[in-house]
């Protein structure tokens, strides 16, 4: 059951979605991982859809050079922790849901661990060695999970389903970290709220998500396209499904 002030709260999409795929958001389980410029973005529209149950991790410090697209912080967080910030402020937002967060870096143990839990998956990573282990252990535990990437004004998503689609493998296998990436604000902003539409999307079984596609998003030219992706049948990763 709903109770009222639920029943308000989420009138406008009650009357897109019905009442049911709501409680159904209410009992879904997400596992977010980064609390940066695309996990600003994507917590805050999926704290507000009503998810009802979020795991962040992040093991980052709040720093004034963050303040550009991360949009969780403010100034008087400034040498805070992510995780503890970010979670102040959505609940705030929306009491209604379980937020947990952690102050840690994600790592193939913590992650097996974490990802059990979960239906579902963000990554909202800044580097490619973590999303590679949350690649891998979505693909070990049939989890889907929402990949995006951002750089300059140019930004990428996909959804990977592990069985129905190619792994992030398939797509990337050479891993390039850079220590600076330059970004404005806007496209881990538009990047971010992509996710959370996908995540919702996933959790209820609605609509056509980015399996087996991937969006390239070019914000200075306004130019969303859509190119087809392939499973590699080679892939050392989700070949054994
Ligand atoms: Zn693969």
């Amino acid at each position: 059951m709903m109770d009222s002030r639920s029943m308000e709260r989420y009138d406008r999409q009650i009357i897109l979605l019905g009442v049911e795929n709501q409680k159904r958001l209410k009992d879904s389980r997400i596992l977010v991982v980064g609390a940066g410029g695309l996990g600003s973005a994507a917590l805050n529209y999926l704290a507000v859809a009503g998810i009802g149950n979020i795991i962040l991790i992040d093991n980052g410090i709040v720093e004034l050079s963050n303040l550009n697209r991360q949009i969780l912080y403010s100034e008087e967080d400034l040498g805070k922790p992510k995780a503890k910030i970010a979670c102040e402020k959505l609940r705030k937002l929306n009491p209604e849901i379980n937020i947990e967060c952690l102050e840690d870096t994600f790592t193939y143990e913590l992650g097996e661990e974490l990802i059990k839990k979960v239906d579902i998956a963000i990554d909202a990573l800044d580097s490619w060695e973590p999303r590679f282990i949350l690649n891998k252990l979505c693909v070990k535990y049939r989890k889907p999970f929402v990949h995006a990437g951002i750089e300059g004004w140019y930004g990428q998503i996909t959804t990977i389903f592990p069985g129905k689609g190619p792994c992030l493998y398939c797509l990337i296998r050479k891993a390039r970290s850079r220590e600076k990436i330059p970004v404005i604000g806007v496209t881990p902003g538009v990047l971010g709220v992509l996710e959370a539409a996908e995540a919702i999307k996933v959790i209820l079984g609605i609509g056509e998500p980015l399996i087996g596609r991937l969006l390239i998003v070019d914000l200075y030219t306004m130019d969303f396209k859509i190119i087809a992706i392939k499973r590699d049948p080679n892939c050392p990763i989700c070949s054994i499904l």
